[in-house]
């Protein structure tokens, strides 16, 4: 069936979203339609807004979601309608070299589905019958969607909220499997992540769970220094004003950090965490920057200081193991979600969340649907 649907659409680079009322068309073979609870304001999602990252409009936005599957297509045998299910922005196909070797994040599929669903076409359109984009094969900043299986991942969220599930699904995953399964932070070990939005917080939070002896949160907005304290983050540092940001964080971590996360998104900034190192540490690429942007390292600190930079996709998950893990964490309250969230909005102030977001007043703002 078809069902109408509010979404949020980015029309025009660099404009302010609309809410427009749109219809999905039910799922074909291999889909499922998901009637959303709730879906986070992700900073990828304003970069699709504001050009850093190039998805020509119109786009219905949203990757961080979580709902219900109200219908499912032909055969799909793994969801039932009634199912409690997260959104993921990488599809996972199951049989690519990287599916099958541990690594769906970095599933050859994704590819094809930055702005349609795998197979090339989508199930949205506006009012006047034209066809909307979606990012990265969800589009879930709506209030239903269609979603291939591979980007679905079923969960038991009994006791969990719908806002908090939605989390899940990019900003904590992403911040936490930084810390957790990329760069697997050891016990005792010194972290600098720079950048404490809804990203960050969690990759402080993912070394304060690793046991981490020394977390420093760094961000220019004293307000997100405020909240990286209560996830765990043990000294904090606002470079603005500061002439030499790598020198003043080599003092205050004692000679270098074991692990540093650029969680903003600029090549300069990854330099920055990666001349924070000592000797045989390891910097993490989790922002993401615009298409030209690069970045530059001395050539022989790879050698002879044996430094290690690497990037983290979606925080190396394996979104059908890590969900439910998180989601497990959370309920034996070992990890953080309600205190993410500063503000709900309703679906029709769509605008207002990403001028929060933008201004950086969030620690992660949430669209919850009614
Ligand atoms: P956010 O806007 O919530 O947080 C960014 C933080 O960086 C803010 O607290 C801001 O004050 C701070 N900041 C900005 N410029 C700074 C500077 N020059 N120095 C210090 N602090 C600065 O964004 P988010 O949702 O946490 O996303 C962070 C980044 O992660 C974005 O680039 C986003 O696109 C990216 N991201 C990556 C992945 C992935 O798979 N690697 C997934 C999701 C998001
Ligand atoms: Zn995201």
């Amino acid at each position: 069936m078809n069902y109408q649907a509010k979404a949020v659409i980015t029309r025009e680079t660099n404009a302010p979203v609309v809410v427009e009322t749109i219809s999905v068309e039910g799922p074909r073979h291999g889909e499922v339609t998901i009637k959303l609870g709730a879906c986070g304001v992700c900073h990828s999602d304003l970069s699709a807004v504001n050009g850093t990252l190039p998805f020509p409009p119109p786009v219905v936005l949203g990757h961080e979601g979580a709902g219900t599957v109200v219908e499912v297509g032909g055969g799909v045998t793994e969801f039932a309608v009634g199912d409690t299910v997260l959104s993921s922005f990488v599809t996972m196909c199951g049989i690519c070299r990287y599916c099958t070797t541990g690594r769906p994040n970095l599933c050859d599929l994704t590819a094809k589905a930055m702005l349609t669903l795998p197979d090339g076409s989508v199930r949205t359109k506006d009012a006047q019958g034209k066809p909307l984009s979606i990012f990265s094969g969800c589009g879930v900043m709506a209030e239903y969607a269609t979603l291939h299986t591979g980007n679905v991942v079923k969960v038991d969220a009994r006791g969990v909220k719908m806002e908090c599930c939605a989390l899940v699904s990019c900003g904590v995953m992403t911040g936490w499997g930084a810390a957790v399964n990329t760069a697997r932070v050891q016990p005792g070990s010194v972290c600098i992540v720079f950048g404490a939005g809804g990203v960050g917080l969690n990759t402080i939070q993912g070394c304060a769970m690793s046991g981490a002896a020394m977390v420093v949160a760094v961000d220019m907005n004293d307000a997100k220094l405020e909240i990286a304290k209560t996830f765990g983050a043990t000294h904090t540092f606002n470079p603005t004003g500061s002439d030499d940001v790598v020198k003043a964080l080599k003092k205050l971590t004692g000679g270098g950090a074991d692990y540093a996360f650029e969680c903003i998104g600029f090549g300069s900034i990854i330099a920055q965490a990666y001349s924070c190192l000592r000797k045989g540490g390891t910097a993490v690429m989790v922002g993401v920057a615009k298409m030209p942007d690069t970045t530059t390292v001395r050539t022989n600190t790879l050698v002879f200081e044996e430094k290690v930079l690497t990037g983290s996709v979606f925080g190396g998950a394996r979104p059908r193991h890590d969900f439910p893990r998180l989601l497990g964490l959370y309920k034996a309250g070992r990890l953080k979600l309600d205190e993410l969230i500063t503000r709900r909005y309703t679906i029709d102030e769509a605008p207002q969340a990403f001028d929060d977001l933008a201004s950086g007043r969030n620690a992660r703002g949430v669209i919850v649907f009614g």
